[in-house]
């Protein structure tokens, strides 16, 4: 989703607890799936990024701040949500990429996920060392963080077989999907043949008073895409958090541009169940979107999301087995064109 000290507004955001300030217990259900995994969105942390102090994430991130006066500094509130949790079993992060790899490195193996991992070139190196050809490599972008010309964003993708162009995150910088300062980058990414992962959707609680006070909710709106995919029909495309929550406008983006993949981004954690099922997820399958939906942990200093996500999509009772199926696996082998 973002970098470090937006991570650290963002951890508030995503922790997951119920009303009483428990982590609901799961159980398998029948159709629970346990085949292969590809999670579309994550984030590589490394000792820069990650927090130095433990942050404690309790869930869903809707409600980590019920409630809020603006006498008050969002920022502080948020920052002292993090350090006294409300829940009693909290998610904590690292402060040490050694720790924090050695709990991704758990959570890979457990649960036989194979990640997609945003990150900055240096950092997706340090992976790359970490974890060898058990992650996918993404390139994450900025327009106003990264002064990077689209010459020089190609050699990276090139050179180091990149095989995602994302996380976009102009949003966070008040740039929507349709700059034409993005114009070029969109057609280097269509001629190569890279598909590309934008960030469109809900960022932290409060994000304009934290990490991004040029954030536009406005521009998580899926019809800002239109006028791209009009001028470069052959871009592959993941709106990574489906847009959120604008569904309508996500559904007639799916049905009027048939080339849109979606990822779940970690909506899941961000607010309650039962509306993201009811809403969100059963509205997407409902419309017959059920091949292009990918499963997005959004998991960044928190490695234990990505378990948590997992839970989340598996206790969905509406979704059949072989639905379960291609969200966690078959529709991104299918959207990143893995070989069989
Ligand atoms: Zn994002």
């Amino acid at each position: 989703m973002i970098r470090l000290h937006q991570i650290i507004a963002i951890l508030l955001i995503f922790s997951s607890c119920n009303s009483d300030g428990e982590r609901k217990e799961t159980t398998e259900n029948d159709n629970w799936y346990k085949g292969p995994i590809i999670d579309m969105h994550m984030h590589a942390e490394s000792d820069n990024t990650l927090p130095p102090e433990k942050l404690a994430l309790c869930l869903p991130l809707s409600n980590l701040v019920p409630h809020f006066d603006p006498k008050e500094e969002f920022g502080k509130v948020w920052d002292s949500t993090l350090k006294n949790p409300r829940c009693k079993t909290p998610i904590y992060s690292s402060t040490t990429f050694e720790d924090y790899s050695l709990r991704i490195q758990d959570q890979l193996n457990k649960l036989n996920v194979t990640p997609v991992v945003s990150g900055s070139q240096s950092i997706l190196e340090e992976w790359s060392t970490k974890f060898g050809d058990k992650i996918i490599p993404s390139i994450e972008f900025n327009l106003e963080r990264d002064s990077i010309s689209v010459d020089s964003l190609k050699a990276i993708i090139n050179t180091h077989d990149i095989k995602v162009f994302g996380e976009i995150s102009n949003q966070y910088a008040g740039i929507a999907p349709n700059d034409p300062r993005m114009d070029s980058y969109y057609a280097m990414a269509e001629a190569l043949n890279i598909p590309i992962a934008i960030h469109l959707g809900t960022g932290a609680p409060g994000s304009p008073y934290l990490f991004s006070p040029k954030y536009v909710a406005a521009y998580s709106n899926p019809l800002l895409l239109e006028e791209v995919l009009k001028k470069y029909p052959r871009l592959r495309i993941s709106v990574m958090h489906y847009g959120e929550p604008f569904i309508d406008e996500m559904i007639t983006m799916m049905y009027h541009y048939p080339q849109i993949y979606v990822d779940l981004g970690g909506i899941q954690w961000a607010y309650p169940s039962d509306y993201f099922y009811e809403f969100h997820l059963k509205k997407l399958i409902s419309a017959g979107f059920g091949k292009r939906i990918m499963f997005g942990s959004d998991t960044f200093i928190w490695p234990e999301l990505l378990e948590k996500s997992i839970e989340i999509i598996n206790n969905a009772e509406f979704l059949t087995t072989e639905q379960k199926a291609d969200i966690f696996y078959n529709n991104a082998a299918r959207f990143l064109r893995l070989k069989k």
